[in-house]
């Protein structure tokens, strides 16, 4: 039978890049003396085995890999998966651990910042003193901030659906309409549009409200001479997107104008600064460097922005004191934004990837101000 990516039988089988990303690991283990890595976390699963379930972990050892899942992802597994499949009858931490003593595993890395304490000590307890537990973490998160050209195909799907879903959602939109019908909307056109979910809660936020950078759709309206924040991600094939922009109803004021074009020109200034070989921390100055001579550089509480992938907040994060070096085919999110409490938040956020030269900027989507 002809293995096909769910939802999309387009794609070609990626069985090879998932074999090749397992060699990439499995040649890291002895730098880190390890005889095997036990990875437990969904995406990094996902990353090296393309299994989309939600109870599996991978047993990578140098020479071999042995995926472990239960009888509900028997079917599931057996298409998704490359490498040897075991199936548990039981919960899979013992049977992981037993084929790791069976295979004289001495020192076993773990997922230590994904893994619950608790599973951990399942884990040390079935290995019966055969081998060592060694916490690792942030290597696969590091192996994933490059993406393969097939990820970048996915990310630029999600991010199409994400900015075609937001023109059409605005076509319904007009003073009066609630900020939760809104964020429906928007939700069920990028469904429409082919996405799994959102890439995280979408946020539409009016009026003061805009100035609470995380903030969740309520049933307030949208009233004239508001901003509006739209925040969005669309999460399809695995790989997310996201985005922000501003809507103005009624005619903004001078003051509108002027905060908007401050945040505008450090959006630019940031998207100017990527490109490979410059530090994660040096776009993010150059971003608060153009607020700072608006005298606005207080009122941005947060980085500049953040990897994307398989999960919506990845490395590097582009923030003031970050020393990743962004390098090609890396994709990060640029999105300064500045708060002022009683009055509304304007943040303007696009995903681009980065390039030897600077960046090509995902998002399609118009940056104007948008007037409702
Ligand atoms: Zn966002
Ligand atoms: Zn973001």
């Amino acid at each position: 039978m002809q293995w096909s990516w769910p939802g999309n039988s387009k794609l070609p089988n990626n069985h090879l890049e998932y074999a090749r990303r397992r060699d990439a690991v499995a040649a890291g283990l002895a730098a880190r003396r390890l005889d095997a890595l036990a990875v437990s976390f969904g995406p990094n699963l996902r990353y090296l085995t393309g299994f989309t379930g939600s109870n599996g972990m991978l047993l990578q050892l140098p020479d071999d890999a042995v995926f472990f899942t239960d009888p509900r992802y028997a079917i599931q597994s057996a298409r998704e998966v490359s490498c040897r499949v075991w199936v548990c009858t039981g919960p899979i931490l013992p049977e992981l651990a037993a084929e790791a003593r069976k295979l004289r595993v001495r020192r076993l890395g773990f997922e230590s910042s994904r893994i619950t304490f608790e599973a951990s000590r399942i884990l040390e307890s079935a290995l019966q003193r055969s081998a060592t537990l060694v916490p690792v973490s942030g290597w696969l998160e590091t192996c994933r901030m490059v993406k393969a050209p097939e990820e970048l195909e996915r990310i630029r799907r999600a991010v199409h659906t994400n900015s075609a879903a937001f023109e059409q959602a605005l076509r319904h939109v007009r003073e009066g309409t609630r900020e939760q019908d809104f964020a429906a909307e928007l939700e069920y056109r990028m469904r429409r549009l082919g996405a799994e979910k959102p890439a995280f809660e979408t946020i539409v936020a009016s009026g003061e409200r805009s100035a609470l950078p995380h903030a969740q759709p309520t049933a307030a309206r949208l009233r004239a001479g508001e901003l509006v924040v739209v925040d969005m991600g669309a999460m399809q094939d695995g790989y997310t997107s996201d985005m922000t922009r501003m809507l103005f109803v009624g005619r903004p004021g001078s003051r509108v104008k002027r905060l908007y074009n401050a945040v505008l020109k450090a959006q630019a200034a940031a998207l100017a600064a990527v490109r490979a070989g410059v530090t994660a921390g040096h776009v993010d100055r150059c971003a608060r460097r153009v607020l700072a001579a608006e005298k606005l550089a207080h009122l941005f509480v947060h980085s500049t922005g953040h990897g994307l992938g398989l999960e919506i907040h990845e490395p590097p994060r582009l923030g003031r004191r970050d020393r990743t070096r962004l390098a090609e085919g890396m994709v990060v999110t640029i999105e300064p934004g500045i708060y002022l409490e009683g009055f509304g938040g304007i943040r303007i956020e696009d995903t681009v990837v980065v390039t030897r030269t600077g960046c090509e900027i995902l998002t399609p989507t118009p940056k104007p101000l948008r007037i409702v």
